[in-house]
């Protein structure tokens, strides 16, 4: 089965100005791709999301939110939910990113109720999963990605709705991107733990995207493996030459 490969851009907390965010969509007008070839989500900060919408949309993007809120609408000061993102017609949501996991406490549960809101409001998710350096070294990689994914599963009932992103923690913002292998190693014994855990039908057809330290540089060796569907990129998502990684990967 083909599957439309997929990149996605996550900006974090970057940049400082809207300027800045509009300036770099200006750059990326220059460089077109082909929208049948390859899917593109951006996910600025939750500020710049609504003002820079029209202007992906109009580069052939999509726009993403970084995180939602697990509860529903109410007191939960400084929280969004899916039902507002939806709203907003932002299609998109990363869950479960590792600095969501590490710096802000987000447990396995909590990642399922998020997983569960978006699937009610019929909102996409780029779920992040990936192990740390210590679980590499300790042989548990595939272990610690099938305990992210199985607090999830009984939680998915639409898999249209829903990407993976392997993002060993170790690669991410590090510099150190895994080796096209060891990507793709894992990878596989993600789908082969989906096709087990939930069917092959959805394990041939769920995108399974790479991220750690992407650039346009490394991302033609890492698409060239059969499991790795697209990329989850951060700090090479803020220049010019993202679109690079966008037309070698479409
Ligand atoms: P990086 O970040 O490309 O800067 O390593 C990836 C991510 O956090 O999604």
């Amino acid at each position: 089965m083909s599957r439309i490969p997929i990149v996605g851009g996550n900006w974090k907390c970057n940049p400082a100005k809207l300027a800045e965010a509009n300036a770099l969509l200006e750059a990326w007008k220059a460089k077109p791709f082909d929208k049948e070839k390859v899917e593109v989500v951006i996910a600025p900060t939750a500020l710049h999301l609504g003002s820079v919408k029209k202007t992906l949309e109009g580069l052939g993007m999509q726009a993403a939110a970084q995180n939602v809120g697990k509860n529903d609408m109410g007191a939960f000061t400084g929280e969004w939910t899916a039902t507002h993102l939806t709203d907003m017609e932002v299609a998109w949501t990363l869950i479960g990113h590792s600095e969501r996991r590490s710096k802000y406490g987000e447990t396995d549960d909590e990642t399922a109720v998020k997983v569960e809101k978006c699937q009610a409001a019929g909102l996409k998710v780029i779920f992040c999963i990936g192990e740390q350096l210590e679980e590499r070294e300790a042989g548990k990689t595939d272990e610690v990605n099938k305990r992210q994914l199985a607090a999830v599963l009984a939680k998915i009932t639409n898999w249209d709705l829903i990407v993976l992103a392997y993002e060993p923690v170790w690669a991410i913002g590090t510099g150190k991107v895994a080796t096209p292998d060891q990507a793709e190693e894992t990878q596989a014994a993600i789908r082969a733990y989906i096709k087990e855990a939930v069917s092959e039908e959805v394990a041939n057809k769920v995108r399974i995207q790479y991220g750690g330290s992407v650039t346009p540089e490394n991302c033609a060796e890492l698409i060239g493996k059969p499991n790795i569907d697209g990329f989850l990129v951060g700090g090479a998502s803020l220049k010019p030459s993202f679109m690079d990684i966008v037309t070698t990967v479409g």
